[in-house]
């Protein structure tokens, strides 16, 4: 028979157990947030805070470079040179997808991380509606009265610099985009120039002159650069030379007249030193150029001449380590960058990528002037067998190869009007020149690099810190969370 009296007292016994076990893990979850806060409130204040952001910079970006210097050094047997953010006591992992994709782009993932929300791709820090403007954390830091500075090595207009301090419906609004630099009141802008300094038709007033009223400073050589320094006052300094879409040219060219990104990254911290602390942000840009190109070399040696930016911050923690946080990230994986190739195993040959002198882009310029003077019928891939062998690191070519490039050759003698549009050619050249990526493609599966994509791809993205408040950067997150831990650690309230 069923027992009324007792089953009921079975029920009272059980709801008191979960109401006293809710209690206990009430009072566990309290006392957790409570230490939480607790560290939050009496932690300092990070008073200096740096934020790199390699643009397409995963694991594998990194890793893929110190395996470069690594086998550099010893040829014999695996050694990894780590990078100098990589020897970080603090590391964490995070998620960048956008509110419409699994794979973001530099606008919706960037926005994520300067003010907190997920947007679509495209769009400069403004809801998915483009209706909402969103407050960026440097535009926070600023109110609060600390320094602000922003450095890419893209043009200052490209969508990563742009999230910190402009809010547009998209990220082709260059010179919008570039209006708002002028309004911003930020401190430092420093790197590539304005992508389109008289708008898309070439029919505005010149943007440089509009922010020049806006009270700031603008150099353009190295001898006014060296001259900025804290009484200077709100400069932007805009790099010597500028390359395709205003932007710095890529490391691996070496040229001597750019200033490098450590060079802009050691002028911030002159500048914006004060009692006040400062934000600043630096971008290295062409990371995610030369791996949606499908250029291993150039990658690396974009993310060495972004670790050296970083020796400039690290530098300055040394110095003052109780008020410093340096954070390095990326913004989302480009290319789907892999260690190991198919056609090599389980074999690598990094130093082979020693052997290019230059990127991609510049070998274009040469298979340009090669179509202006040859023929499509007169062309002949041993024209090239020199300047692939000087430039490029390609000779000794095996019957695969030489037919790639062949076929490379036919598509890249075509004026752009009249080269196939199938999937096929898509799929081998990815509306690159096709014989410079045919060129790094051999190159890099030679070393044993495989690539996926000329887009980018949704994996997660590592992040990297050291200095006061950055314990809150360790655990497996989301871009959005990036932007709490830096409010937090700035003591700003955010959102
Ligand atoms: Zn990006």
């Amino acid at each position: 028979m069923f027992n009324v009296k007792r089953h009921f007292k079975t029920i009272i016994t059980s709801v008191l157990a979960l109401v006293v076990s809710f209690g206990i893990l009430g009072l566990q979850t309290q006392a957790v947030s409570a230490q939480t806060t607790q560290r939050n409130t009496t932690a300092k204040k990070a008073k200096y805070v740096f934020m790199f952001i390699g643009d397409g910079m995963s694991a594998t970006q990194a890793n893929a470079a110190e395996i470069y210097l690594g086998s550099l050094k010893n040829s014999a047997a695996p050694e990894l040179v780590k990078l100098n953010f990589s020897k970080f006591p603090v590391q964490g992992l995070k998620t960048t997808y956008a509110a419409d994709s699994f794979i973001p782009d530099s606008a919706s993932s960037g926005t994520a991380m300067a003010s907190g929300y997920k947007t679509v791709d495209g769009v400069i820090n403004m809801d998915p509606a483009k209706k909402v403007k969103y407050t960026s954390m440097a535009e926070s830091a600023k109110k609060s009265g600390m320094k602000v500075g922003i450095v890419s090595s893209v043009s200052i207009d490209h969508a990563t610099p742009a999230v910190f301090y402009a809010h547009q419906t998209s990220r082709n609004n260059y010179y919008d985009i570039a209006l708002e630099l002028g309004k911003s009141g930020f401190d430092y802008f420093g790197g590539g120039g304005f992508n389109q300094p008289t708008g898309k038709n070439k029919d505005q007033e010149d943007v440089y002159e509009i922010v020049k009223r806006d009270g700031y400073t603008i150099t353009r050589t190295k001898e006014d650069f060296e001259k900025i320094n804290k009484q200077t006052g709100k400069v932007y300094a805009v790099n010597p030379v500028l390359d395709k879409s205003n932007a710095m040219p890529y490391a691996i060219n070496q040229d001597s007249a750019s200033l490098s990104l450590a060079d802009f990254t050691r002028k911030g911290i002159e500048v914006l030193e004060n009692p006040q602390g400062f934000f600043m942000m630096v971008e290295s840009g062409k990371i995610d150029w030369a791996c949606h190109a499908n250029d291993a070399a150039t990658s690396i040696k974009e993310v060495i001449a972004f670790e050296e930016a970083i020796a400039e911050a690290i530098k300055f923690y040394q110095k003052h380590p109780n008020d410093t946080l340096i954070v390095v990230t990326g913004d989302h994986e480009t290319g789907g960058l892999g260690i190991g190739f198919a056609g090599t195993k389980y074999n690598t040959s990094f130093p082979l990528l020693k052997n290019q002198k230059i990127s991609y882009d510049e070998f274009d310029k040469v298979v340009a002037q090669y179509r202006a003077s040859h023929t499509p019928e007169t062309a002949k891939i041993e024209d090239f067998y020199g300047v692939l062998s000087d430039k490029m690191g390609l000779n000794n070519l095996k019957e695969l190869e030489l037919n790639q490039l062949k076929e490379a050759l036919k598509v890249s003698m075509l004026a752009a009007s009249e080269r196939p549009t199938d999937d096929k050619t898509y799929l081998l050249y990815g509306g690159y020149e096709p014989l410079s990526i045919t060129v790094t493609h051999i190159l890099n599966q030679r070393a044993g690099i495989g690539w996926t994509t000329y887009a980018h791809t949704g994996v997660p993205v590592p992040l990297y810190a050291i200095g006061q408040g950055s314990e809150i950067f360790s655990g497996y997150y989301d871009d959005t969370d990036t932007y709490q831990k830096f409010m937090s650690v700035m003591k700003l309230a955010s959102k």
